[in-house]
């Protein structure tokens, strides 16, 4: 029996360049000074610059770094923020975090990201801002979202927790709305040991504000400006962060090259739908996700092959316990038929040819031969 393929295995990342990060950690620990100061200043220029934005600014985790520019707009109860129905919870819990109402947007039948049309067809007066997501790393359409979204004078908010470092037409993500939001959750492409979050915009006030916001409302001690929270990017997160940027590019090619060795060898498999991204998009692929009616049964076949699959996500927002009275049930068809299709197979910068190759015959051998009997 061959070696198991794990869906991620972080310990990889540490075996690569687990010294780096010691060396970066140990001088934080070393220095005495843990939170804010020159650590996080370090990589939030580091970061804004690898995204071509003006700013970065540090926060806890990608659930707050969206939910503090909502608040930063101002926005919270009696307002609506525009989702995609298909996208991790945080998304969602994001803007219900600030009082706001989520509302769905059905995604694109063959990118799976946020579908123009649809935001258009979801738009009320109450709707204050729109939340794409560059869903599996692929950047959505955002010409056609943001003319839709500017035509309503709603605030685009990016969110970018899957795509450290993708374009769209030769753009990083980061700079194609008004701000944007990154998770460093370990398993994203850039990761922390632990969690992280930072908000990134061109907006010298927005970037004033979520400083503010993000420690107890205040630039000054004791006398706060405004009612914040605490939400800080950690000073160790932010040196191993800044020690793994140095590598994004490298890894961000290694999955593209897995990715792209998937797409040769499985876009012929009858019953099978291989991943599309809008034109101009490059991906960075932090999720390889197929599409099969049979979907179940290949994760299974994979699991006897020794190979993890995941799914992202088996459900649509709207039917999910917290959103079922929001009265979005029967929205988002094609979000909700591809949350029962959906099939992440291992995708990441340590997978080696040999499990790429297993994931490939495993896969081919999973889904039922074509029927060539001519018999309809
Ligand atoms: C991971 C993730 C988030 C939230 O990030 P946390 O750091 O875990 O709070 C937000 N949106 C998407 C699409 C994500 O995948």
């Amino acid at each position: 029996m061959s070696e198991r393929v794990p869906f991620r295995d972080l310990r990889r990342d540490w075996a690569e360049i687990g010294t780096e990060i010691r060396t970066a950690a140990e001088r934080v620990l070393a220095s005495g000074r843990y939170v804010l100061e020159e650590e996080v200043d370090a990589f939030e220029r580091a970061f804004a610059a690898a995204c071509g934005a003006r700013h970065c600014v540090g926060v806890g985790n990608g659930t707050d770094a969206l939910s503090l520019t909502l608040r930063a707009w101002g926005i919270g109860p009696g307002d609506e923020v525009l989702v995609p129905a298909l996208t991790a919870m945080a998304t969602w819990m994001a803007v219900a975090g600030v009082g706001a109402r989520p509302v769905p947007v059905d995604v694109d039948e063959r990118t799976l990201g946020m579908e123009p049309q649809s935001l258009e067809d979801a738009v009320s007066p109450s709707a204050r801002a729109v939340i794409p997501v560059h869903l599996y790393g692929a950047p959505v359409d955002m010409e056609a979202l943001g003319a839709v979204a500017r035509s309503h004078g709603l605030r685009v908010l990016e969110d970018a927790a899957h795509a450290h470092g993708a374009r769209l037409n030769g753009r990083p993500v980061g700079t194609l709305g008004d701000a944007a939001a990154f998770s460093f959750y370990p398993t994203k492409n850039l990761g922390a040991v632990g969690d992280g979050g930072a908000i990134v915009t061109d907006d010298e006030a927005l970037a004033d504000r979520l400083r503010i916001l993000r420690h107890y409302g205040s630039q000054e001690r004791d006398r706060p400006a405004l009612v914040g929270v605490n939400s800080r990017l950690d000073a160790v997160q932010a040196a191993v962060l800044r020690c793994k940027l140095a590598h994004l590019d490298d890894w961000n090619e290694r999955r593209r090259a897995t990715a792209h060795r998937y797409l040769d060898a499985l876009s012929d498999v009858p019953g099978l739908t291989t991943p599309s991204w809008p034109h101009g998009a490059d991906p960075v692929w932090h999720l390889f996700v197929v599409r099969s009616a049979s979907r179940d049964g290949l994760a299974d076949n994979l699991r006897r092959g020794g190979i993890e699959s995941a799914v992202h996500y088996p459900l649509s927002a709207v039917d999910t316990v917290p959103f079922a009275d929001w009265g979005a049930r029967g929205a988002a068809p094609r979000a909700r038929r591809a949350a029962d299709s959906v099939l992440s197979l291992p995708c990441h910068p340590h997978l080696t040819t040999t499990d790429e190759q297993r994931v490939i015959d495993c896969v081919r051998e999973a889904v039922p031969a074509p029927d060539h009997s001519g018999i309809a």
